[in-house]
């Protein structure tokens, strides 16, 4: 009976994700297209903003949305060589600047998803979309509850959709005209692209610099992708 079971366009998302130009990153020099990379550009006081939306005129450099590129741009002076002019960068204070700004590009974005309905929020209808197979991803409020985190992380799991966490339920909700909001999933494929990558990279910014040596495992934002959930315990009969 099943005649048509279309498979789960991720091809569209990937070609949506090489769309347009392609810059490099300064740091590490992967290469990507630019809307997947932080532009910096020339600031007041020779001190260089992160240039969420890339608007601001003047020459700008690349970088990876974490924050080991962007130390590694900073201390190496590709930022400087790039912008072509002498920096004063307060690093913690640029990787801060970013996060919030990547969150809040994601914030404007659902909060358009929400104006053309294809963004949908509460546990029950984030539900039935993941069920339904129509999600493209899903945003998980910072304080939600374990319970609705665990849920919905194994449900959206099941179906091959990818979850990320988002701000907390307030500011979660404020963007899409509402009171708290634990849950959100967007339809639209490249939106959601772009939600999934602001909020990834917002979290990589703000990720203590664990300087490949061990010992990094204070909190726990994990589970990003958990397609197989490693079972340790052998509960053998
Ligand atoms: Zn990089």
């Amino acid at each position: 009976m099943a005649a048509n079971e279309a498979p789960a366009p991720e091809g569209g998302r990937h070609a949506r994700e090489e769309d347009g130009p392609t810059r490099q990153c300064v740091a590490c020099r992967h290469r990507a297209s630019a809307r997947r990379l932080l532009r910096v550009a020339p600031g007041p006081r020779h001190e260089p903003v992160v240039d969420i939306y890339r608007r601001l005129p003047g020459r700008g450099v690349h970088v990876c949305a974490t924050a080991g590129c962007l130390r590694k741009a900073v201390e190496k002076g590709g930022i400087g060589r790039g912008l072509k002019e002498p920096v004063r960068v307060d690093l913690d204070a640029l990787c801060t600047f970013a996060a919030e700004g990547l969150v809040d590009s994601a914030l404007k974005r659902l909060g358009i998803g929400r104006r053309n309905g294809r963004t949908h929020f509460g546990f029950d209808d984030v539900e039935r979309t993941v069920a339904a197979r129509r999600a493209s991803l899903v945003v998980i409020a910072a304080d939600a509850s374990q319970r609705t985190a665990t849920e919905l992380r194994a449900r959206a799991g099941h179906v091959g959709i990818p979850v990320v966490g988002g701000p907390a339920m307030a500011v979660l909700g404020a963007a899409l005209g509402r009171g708290d909001v634990a849950v959100v999933c967007v339809e639209d494929p490249a939106l959601a692209a772009d939600v999934e990558w602001a909020l990834r990279g917002a979290a990589a910014l703000r990720a203590p610099q664990a300087g490949g040596a061990g010992g990094g495992g204070g909190g726990k934002r994990g589970g990003e992708k958990s397609p197989a959930a490693v079972e340790s315990g052998s509960t053998g009969t």
